[in-house]
Order: structure tokens, then sequence, then C-alpha cells
């Protein structure tokens, strides 16, 4: 928006991007301490002298809370926040009771295996007298310590999530604003000097109409960044700073979940934790953890090694269901809520600069989360409630918000805490998956039971260097003629190619049951609940529409959560906003490099309001 546009002007002494786990740990840690028990500021604010700091906190959801998250936590962090907490106070939260990791085969014959994996597969059927074989699935005897949550907790990080934010605001020292996206930093001279919130009354394309307002603009000493992994913020200040030399984030899975009531006489417990793998392909993870009365949360991981070009989530994940091991858990469960979001799973390696002048970076877009022991939110928490003590310690001292004293305070703090300790050892943990997924497991097994003195190598590469065309993929199994001709009929009813595509190489169509085998549209209006409210532009942007017309992949339609993109005139997708559930999915997808970039792909994602409506996940 240009510059000589009036905008309203706000003076703070801390502004928060986005409310997740990261700044709830921030600002629980913070706001305890401000004021002191009598009611006098422990520390001062410099823009209203008299008073407490001012702290606000800008959420782009309508709601705290709403969104996907992760749901079984060993709670380090947390707990070390509130030393007296009780599951019980929190709706569909349980101490973890039991753990397991169970190696899924594939019952259908459709899931891409490689000949050594096929090989297995034979031994374990051949054996399976011997083995813990149920329901065509092995659950491993053992697993690797590294894996474990024991001491843990199972939560719906939305209910925690909504729980936080009341103690949080009970407190009367911190503003937290949901339903209020972050446009960009505002940047002067190197330093960050606030930010500016998003416009309103605008078209698609961001131009003001009838009712426009433009987004205030929000002055603060201290700009703390906990967008994500795909905030718009975080993104902004990696194009302004670049990334510390040798870092990139080339790694990252989508995430999508289900939480399901189960049938009411189910043997499942509450606090039990499944971790799955090998269907419905070798590739995808899954996850389900019980919740008290009958419920849990399940789902799959689609991780960015997976090298095909029709890597839809959702047909995944309801093959995923229907495997009979766990099929004979959740017959009868019905879909309550449903969601995607993707993971930045670079961890240290996609670390940035974490402080400059003016600004913090905390949780998952700072490169806290550890893919080795597939846990995110108490590693966010931790580096929040470490910012918030590094703050407090320079209001104190009234010590300005410098690099060089969030480095003195934050840097190192965190560089002494287990979040970077156990950082460093999952920093190349995943590596062999670049070349196979049972290398990638022996990696893993490598890295995490040598913590991290022994890894197996293979450098990340960004996604159009690694995902081929759907002609070179499907090459031998259908003729090209066929899929030409199956695209055309796709695009005629304006639908993906994926579902066609997959049923022609033997994954069977799905028996919808209208309770928990819906469609994608249903997942989307009833377990989503997704929403947006007018007057705002796109936040998906096709950058360079031409890099779209010569597009051989299309993935971005394929991989869409929402079935938000769509086949569009000239080869370039049509984006639909109401339909997007903000999961950034397309953003790390997408399968072009822009000009001048090889790191950046051809999909810009903006801030943005509106997405899932539900604070279940
Ligand atoms: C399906 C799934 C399952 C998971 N399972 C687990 C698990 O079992 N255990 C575990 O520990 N971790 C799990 N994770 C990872 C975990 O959810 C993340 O690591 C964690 O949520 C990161 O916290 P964060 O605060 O850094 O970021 P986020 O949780 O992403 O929060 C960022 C917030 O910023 C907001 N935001 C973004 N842009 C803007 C903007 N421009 N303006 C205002 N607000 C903005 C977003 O709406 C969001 O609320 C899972 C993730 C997924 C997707
Ligand atoms: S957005 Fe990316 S994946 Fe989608 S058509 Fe354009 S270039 Fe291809
Ligand atoms: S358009 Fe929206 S729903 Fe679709 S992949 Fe992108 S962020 Fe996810």
């Amino acid at each position: 928006m240009s510059a000589e546009i009036e905008r309203q002007r706000i003076a703070a002494d801390i502004v928060c991007v986005g409310f997740g786990p990261a700044t709830a740990g921030f600002l629980t840690t913070l706001s305890k301490q401000l004021v002191n028990q009598d009611g006098t500021p422990a520390v001062e604010s410099a823009v209203m002298p008299g008073a407490p700091p001012q702290v606000l906190c800008y959420e782009r959801a309508d709601d705290i809370g709403f969104g996907v998250s992760g749901v079984v936590t060993r709670a380090r962090g947390l707990r070390a926040s509130f030393p007296d907490f009780d599951p019980k106070n929190i709706p569909m939260a349980a101490p973890v009771t039991e753990e397991k990791v169970v190696y899924l085969l594939d019952p259908i014959g459709a899931s891409r295996r490689s000949r050594t994996l096929r090989a297995a597969d034979a031994c374990i059927r051949a054996l399976r007298g011997l083995l813990p074989f149920q329901d065509g699935a092995v659950e491993l005897p053992w697993s690797p310590p590294f894996l474990h949550k024991t001491g843990g907790l199972v939560l719906s990080m939305g209910q925690f999530m909504q729980w936080v934010g009341a103690q949080i605001q009970s407190t009367g020292a911190v503003q937290i604003w949901p339903g209020t996206p972050v446009a960009e930093a505002l940047i002067e001279d190197h330093r960050v000097t606030g930010v500016r919130l998003l416009d309103q009354g605008v078209d698609k394309q961001g131009k003001p109409g009838d009712g426009f307002m433009p987004g205030m603009d929000i002055h603060a000493a201290l700009t703390v960044v906990g967008d994500g992994p795909v905030g718009p913020i975080g993104q902004q200040l990696d194009a302004q700073f670049g990334l510390p030399d040798g870092h990139h984030t080339r790694d990252w899975a989508v995430g999508m979940k289900f939480v399901v009531d189960l049938p009411a006489d189910t043997a499942l417990k509450p606090g039990t934790v499944l971790h799955t793998f090998g269907f419905p392909e070798p590739e995808i993870f899954g996850f389900l953890y019980v919740h008290p009365d009958h419920v849990a949360s399940l789902g799959i991981f689609v991780p960015s090694w997976f090298d095909t070009p029709a890597r839809t989530a959702y047909r995944y994940l309801q093959h995923w269901m229907q495997h009979p091991y766990l099929w004979r858990l959740l017959k009868g469960s019905k879909l309550r809520s449903w969601g995607a979001k993707t993971l930045g799973e670079s961890g240290r390696r996609g670390e940035p600069h974490l402080v400059g002048d003016g600004f913090a970076r905390i949780g998952e877009g700072s490169g806290s989360t550890n893919v080795l022991t597939g846990s995110g939110v108490d590693e966010a928490w931790t580096t929040g409630a470490q910012l918030a003590e590094s703050v407090l310690e320079l209001l104190k001292a009234k010590r300005p918000f410098t690099r060089q004293n969030l480095e003195e305070t934050y840097l190192k703090r965190r560089r002494a805490s287990w979040v970077e300790a156990e950082a460093r050892v999952a920093e190349k943990s995943r590596d062999g998956f670049q070349k196979g997924v049972l290398r990638g497991m022996v990696g893993m097994a490598l890295a995490g039971l040598t913590h991290g003195r022994f890894t197996l190598n293979g450098e990340p590469v960004p996604p159009y260097k690694r995902i081929p065309t759907i002609e070179e993929y499907y090459r031998g199994r259908i003729p090209e003629r066929e899929i030409q001709q199956l695209r055309q009929e796709c695009a005629i009813k304006g639908v993906s190619l994926h579902g066609a595509l997959m049923q022609r190489c033997g994954w069977p169509a799905i028996p919808y049951d209208g309770q928990l085998l819906v469609s994608h549209q249903d997942a989307l209006l009833l377990g989503g609940k997704v929403q947006a409210p007018p007057g705002y532009g796109d936040h998906v942007v096709f950058l360079y529409p031409e890099l779209c017309e010569r597009c051989g992949t299309k993935i971005c339609i394929e991989l869409c959560s929402g079935q938000a993109i769509a086949p569009g005139e000239g080869g370039v997708p049509n984006f639909d906003r109401e339909k997007c559930v903000h999961c950034g999915a397309c953003y790390w997808n997408c399968a072009q490099p822009i000009p001048g970039n090889p790191e950046r792909m051809n999909i810009a994602f903006r801030a943005g309001t509106g997405g899932l409506h539900s604070a279940e996940n």
C-alpha cells in the first residue's frame, strides 16, 4: 500500500506478531512480572510513564486457538511456567499413559514401495507368527527413548491456548487481539520499529474499495515475531536480513488431522499415543492421540522428501484411517474437527537471525522445532519464555532492545538451554531421508542413539529439484495420452487430478459414510468450519503467472489442503480465499523457483484473515 495513505499510529513498548505456543510462553512469563503484588509497575513503560510497559499481541486467526497444532508433548516448558498445572482443568488434556510405534504394511498393494521394502514386508508376513503382528501391522517391541513423551501430556492445543489466553489476559498486563493480521514489519535503517496491520475494505488485489480502512501502524521498542513456519513477518525479515551462512528452510511437512468422537465402547484409553509409518506411502507418518471422553486426534504428516507430484494429504489421510490396524479402532467414529498446517522442519539449520535491532524471533519460525523427537510445542514455548526473561532483564536495567543487548540476554539463554542442545543432536538426523525411507529411519536411529555424533548424509534440496512432472512420475504405469485425457476431464470438472491418477494406480475409491469418511468439501465446512471475512486481499498470490503457464506439475492444485487452488485459465491457477485453511502447503510445495532466488518459489503467502474456525485441534 502506498506511503501517502494516512494511517492511525499507536505507540506501545512491545508488539507481538501471532499468538501460538511461542508467544503464549513469552506473554505468560512476561505478564506475571510486569506488575508488583501491590499493583505498582515492576518496570515502567517508555510510552506511558508511570504505567507498566504497554504490550500488544496481534493474532491473524479469528479467535485464540483457531488452527492446528501439536498434541503430544513432554511439556517441560509448560510445566516450568505452570508448576501447579493440572490437566483436569483443561478440556481434552490427559497425561500420556501408553506409547506405541507401529509399522503398517500395505494391505492394498497400491503403495509405492521400493524392492527392499517389499522384501522386508514379505519377510514380516512369512514370520508373522513369531512377531507382534496384528491386522496387517507390527507393533514395534521397542522404540528409541528419544521418541518417548513419558511424563508428558496429550493436549488439544486449541483448548490449551484458550486457557492460556484467559490466564494472560486476566493479569491485565497484556492485550491480545485476534482477527487482526499483521501485514508487515516497519523497518527504518535496518531497525525494526513496529508493525503495520492489514488493510481492510480492499479488493482481491489489495486495492482500496468502499469502506477502506488502512491498517494501523504500531510503533514499539521491541517487535516479537512468533508467526510460525509460514509467517509473513518472518519471511519479510528473512528477505531483509538474509539467513545465516549455510542455513536454509528446505525441510517441511504438511500435517493434516481429524479430531474424532470414538465409539462409546472404544478400547482406547485416554493418554494413549500411537505413531505409525509405512502406509499409505512409506514416507508418510501417522499419529493417533487419545483425549478423555472418547475423543481422539489423528492425522498424517506428508514430508518434503516425498517425491511425488500427487501429494494430496486429504486423500492419503482417508486411506491411512482405513488401514485394518487403525480401522478396527476407528470404525464407528465421527468427525468433530479437521484442519491442516505445515511444519518448518529444518530445525537448527533453518534458524534465521534470531535477534536484530528492535526485534527477536521465537518459536517454529525461529527454527525451534525438533525433528528427531517430533516436538515443536515445548520448544516454541520455551524460546518464548527465554525471551521474556531476557526482556525483563533489559527493562529492569533500562537497556535498549539492540541487537547486541538481545544477543547478550536472549541468545545467550537460548544457546545454553536444552532447546539448543537437543536441536544440535537433531540437526542432521533426518538427512538420510533424502535418499530413501529405510536409509532415513536408520539415520534417525543413528543420530538419536549416538546423540548426534553419527548421521547419514543427504543434502536437502528444494522441491523443484526433486518433484518430477506427472508424466515422469507415472511413466510405465499410465500412458502419457491417458494422463492428458484425465487432465482434460478433470479441468472440465474443475477438480484436481490426483484422485483420478491414484484410482488409476489401484487406490480404491473412498467409501464415504458421512461420519468419518467425508468428502473434502464436508471436512472444510463441517470439520474446519472454514470462513473468510470479506474486504481483504488474497493472501496466496502466484508471483510470475508465466511460470505457472509452463509449469508441468501444477502441484499447488494437487496438494492444496482446502481445495482452494483450482485449475484456471491459461494455465494460471485460481485461488479461492474462502476455502483456504492457511496451512501454507502451497508456499512450500510450488515447483518453480522465482527468477533471482533459487530458494523461493512462485507462490507468495501473505498476511490474511479467516481460515479454520475450530479450537479443538
Ligand atoms: C498436524 C500437526 C501436528 C503436530 N503435532 C505436534 C505434536 O504432537 N507435538 C508437538 O510438540 N508439536 C506438534 N506439532 C508442531 C507444533 O504445532 C508447532 O511446533 C508449534 O505450534 C509452533 O508454535 P509457534 O508458536 O512457533 O507457531 P504457530 O503455532 O504456528 O503459531 C503462530 C501463530 O501466528 C499467527 N500468525 C501468523 N501470521 C500472522 C500475522 N501476519 N499476523 C498475526 N498473526 C499471525 C498464526 O495464526 C498462529 O496462531 C504439530 C504440528 C502440526 C501441523
Ligand atoms: S504456483 Fe507453482 S506449482 Fe502452481 S502452477 Fe504456478 S508454478 Fe506451478
Ligand atoms: S491455498 Fe490455502 S489451503 Fe491451499 S495449500 Fe495454500 S494455504 Fe493451504
